[in-house]
């Protein structure tokens, strides 16, 4: 189970919270259609589903069609128009959508630990200086 260092404890209070790799993380159980684990941390003792915080948690659709839906948005597919070739409504296009957008949210947070919109404005302007302040500076530089 080389993949469960890719889990992290989900429980907010627990010490190992949202840190990967830690080996705190065992199967204990499989459930359901789809075969979800459940998951629980060995430190704190609470159990999760692997798909909590996931698009796949709480779904109704099977897992291929749920990528489905999600491969026709990504490229570039309205909501409408990937519902018809899914073979589900929009507003469930729309739905998923919006979960796998927060979800990718949560994942650029804690990937990226410095983003170019990070404390307001951009880091070109703040790195590179541009106009007259940029030329100063680079007039005393090279000076
Ligand atoms: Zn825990």
């Amino acid at each position: 189970m080389d993949d469960l260092k890719n889990f992290c404890c989900q429980n907010k209070n627990c010490p190992k919270y949202g840190i990967r790799g830690e080996e705190n993380i065992a199967v204990r159980a499989v459930y359901g259609k789809n075969n979800t684990r459940l998951l629980w941390c060995l430190h704190c003792k609470k159990k999760f589903s692997e798909n909590k915080g996931t698009i796949f948690f709480n779904s109704r659709l099977p897992k291929d069609q749920v990528v489905s839906i999600m491969e026709h948005v990504a490229e570039g597919n309205g909501m409408r128009k990937t519902g018809r070739l899914t073979k589900v409504g929009h507003k469930t296009v729309c739905r998923y959508t919006k979960l796998a957008g927060e979800h990718a949210e949560q994942l650029h947070d804690e990937l990226v630990v410095f983003s170019p919109q990070h404390q307001g404005g951009s880091v070109r302007r703040k790195v590179g200086l541009r106009g007259k302040e940029g030329k100063k500076l680079r007039r005393k530089q090279s000076s």
